[in-house]
C-alpha cells in the first residue's frame, strides 16, 4: 500500500491550489502559508492515528476556513430585528445619511480639526460642534468627551475632587457595563454622601447634608429602571435654587444620561427630561450620550456655564477622553438635523420612534408575502418595540411582528445569526420574532435573503 503521507500535497502545492488564490489576496501569504503548515502537521496527526489522507480540495477548504474564523474583521454590520431602537449591544444608533457623508469627507482627507484657518495657526478641536450645541440647548459653552462616562467622570474631577458630592440615595444607579455612580465618585476623588431614602428624597435631606466641604450638589436620571408606588424626588430647579442659597453658589451637576433635544410625548411615550430643560433650569454642567436619543455617535456632551466648561478644556483627563474627527463630523451633521427642524425626518432613532403602527403592518405583511412565494409560512401578529438603551426604562411602542412558528426558535435564531449580515431576532412564546421598526428599508432584501435561507434549512 502506498505510504498515506505521500498523498498529502507539499505546503508550497496547496498554497497554489486556486481555492487559496482569493484567501491570500485577503489574508496575506505569510499568514495562508503559517496556517497551511499548521494544518498539515495535524493531518499528519490525524493520519498516524489511522483517518485516510484528506484530498487536496477538502485540504484547501479547511485551510480557507480556519483563516476565515482566525483572521476575518470581528466588528461587522448586522440587521437588528429585535425592536429595541437603542441597542447598547448592538452599536446603539444608527446615523443619519448626512453624519455618514460628513464622517466619510472628514475621513478621506485632512481637516482644519486642531487648526485656526483665519490666522493659519494651532486651533482647537473643542470648538467643533461647540457653537451648534450651545444653540440648540441654550448653554453657554459646550465641551465633546468620548462618552457619556467619561463626561461624568471628567466633570466629577474637575468640580468636586477632594471634596462632597451630594446624591439622592434613589440616583446611586448602576447604567450597565459596570458603570455605577458611587464607584465613578471615588475615582473622581469625590466623596460620596447619600441623601434621603431609596425611594423618597426631599430638598430639606440635601440642605441639611451641605458643609463647608460640599463641592456639588449631582443629580443622575434614572435612565434605566422606574422608581413606582410611594416616592418623591427633587427636581433640578428645586436644587438650583438651595445651592443659590449658598455664596458663592454651589454647583449643580445633572447627569442626563441619554438626554433628548426632542419631546417623547408626541410620540406615545412618557415624559424624559430634555436637555434645554435642565440648561434652563439653572444647572451648571449637564452631561448626555451622544448615541442614544440624539441619534448620533459615541459621545459624552457637556454642556453648561462657561467657566466651568472652560476648565474642563484645560483639564489633563480631557487630552485622554479627546473625540476624533470622524465623531465630530457626525456629530456636527446630526445637530444641524435638530436645528433644522428635521430631526424626526432625517435621523434613524426618531424615524424609528415615529413609525405608524399601520405602517409596520403593511412592512411586515409584505415580507410574509415574500416568504409565502419562497414556500415558508409565516404570521403577522401586534407586539411591542422598546426604545432601549438605559432611556424610557418600561416604556414600549406598539408594532406588528413578522412571527415564524418553528419547531426549535433557538436553532433558527441561531441559524439567521449565522447568515452574512447575521439577522438577531427575539423569541417570544417559542415564535422567532422579527420587529420591522429596527429593519432599515434598505436592509430588507438582505433580510429576507436569510429567512429564505434558514427556512430551506430547517425545512
Ligand atoms: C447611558 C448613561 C451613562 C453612560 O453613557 P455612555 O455614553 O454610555 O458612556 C451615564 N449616565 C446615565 C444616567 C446613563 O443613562
Amino acid at each position: 500500500m502506498e505510504n498515506p503521507y505521500r498523498q498529502l500535497p507539499s505546503l508550497d502545492r496547496l498554497l497554489g491550489h486556486p481555492r487559496l488564490e482569493p484567501v491570500i489576496a485577503r489574508f496575506g501569504r505569510v499568514s495562508v502559508r503559517d496556517g497551511g503548515r499548521q494544518l498539515l502537521d495535524e493531518v499528519r496527526q490525524e493520519i498516524a492515528q489511522g483517518a485516510a489522507p484528506p484530498r487536496e480540495e477538502e485540504l484547501a477548504e479547511r485551510l480557507a476556513a480556519r483563516l476565515e474564523a482566525d483572521l476575518a474583521p470581528t466588528l461587522t454590520p448586522v440587521i437588528n430585528a429585535t425592536g429595541v431602537i437603542i441597542h447598547t449591544n448592538l452599536g446603539r444608533a444608527p446615523l443619519s445619511q448626512a453624519a455618514r457623508e460628513a464622517m466619510q469627507e472628514v475621513a478621506q482627507g485632512y481637516s482644519n480639526l486642531e487648526y485656526d484657518l483665519k490666522a493659519g495657526r494651532r486651533g482647537s478641536r473643542y470648538t467643533h460642534a461647540e457653537r451648534l450645541l450651545c444653540a440648540l440647548t441654550g448653554a453657554e459653552a459646550a465641551l465633546v468627551v468620548n462618552n457619556n462616562a467619561a463626561a461624568v467622570t471628567l466633570v466629577l474631577r474637575h468640580v468636586a475632587a477632594g471634596r462632597e458630592v451630594i446624591i439622592s440615595r434613589g440616583e446611586l444607579v448602576e447604567i450597565g457595563g459596570g458603570f455605577r455612580i458611587p464607584d465613578i465618585l471615588r475615582q473622581s476623588g469625590a466623596t460620596l454622601v447619600e441623601v434621603g431614602t431609596t425611594n423618597r428624597t426631599r430638598v430639606g435631606d440635601y440642605r441639611t447634608a451641605i458643609t463647608e466641604n460640599t463641592g456639588a450638589l449631582l443629580k443622575v436620571h434614572r435612565s434605566n429602571f422606574k422608581l413606582i408606588g410611594f416616592t418623591e424626588s427633587v427636581d433640578v430647579a428645586q436644587l438650583v435654587a438651595l445651592a443659590r442659597e449658598h455664596t458663592p453658589a454651589l454647583p449643580v451637576l445633572n447627569d442626563l444620561g441619554s438626554g433628548t433635544l426632542l419631546d417623547t410625548r408626541p410620540f406615545g411615550l412618557a415624559y424624559e427630561p430634555t436637555v434645554q430643560e435642565s440648561v434652563a433650569a439653572g444647572v451648571d454642567i449637564t452631561t448626555f450620550s451622544g448615541d442614544k436619543l440624539l441619534g448620533g455617535p459615541q459621545a459624552g456632551i457637556i454642556v453648561g456655564r462657561r467657566e466651568l466648561v472652560e476648565g474642563l478644556k484645560r483639564e489633563p483627563l480631557t487630552r485622554a477622553l479627546r473625540v476624533d474627527k470622524i465623531t465630530l463630523a457626525a456629530l456636527q451633521a446630526t445637530l444641524l438635523a435638530y436645528l433644522r427642524e428635521k430631526a424626526v425626518e432625517e435621523i434613524p432613532v426618531w424615524q424609528m420612534i415615529a413609525a405608524e403602527p399601520q405602517a409596520l403592518a403593511e412592512r411586515a405583511q409584505s415580507w410574509a408575502d415574500r416568504l409565502s412565494r419562497a414556500g415558508i409560512d409565516a404570521e403577522i401578529r401586534p407586539g411591542e418595540s422598546a426604545v432601549g438603551g438605559g432611556s424610557l426604562p418600561g416604556q414600549t411602542l406598539p408594532t406588528h411582528v413578522l412571527a415564524l412558528p418553528v419547531a426549535h426558535p433557538e436553532q433558527v435564531a441561531a441559524a439567521l445569526r449565522g447568515q452574512t449580515p447575521p439577522v438577531i431576532a427575539r423569541i417570544e412564546e417559542d415564535e422567532v420574532v422579527l420587529d420591522p421598526r429596527t429593519v432599515l428599508p434598505e436592509e430588507e432584501d438582505a433580510l429576507l435573503r436569510a429567512l429564505v435561507e434558514v427556512g430551506r434549512d430547517q425545512a
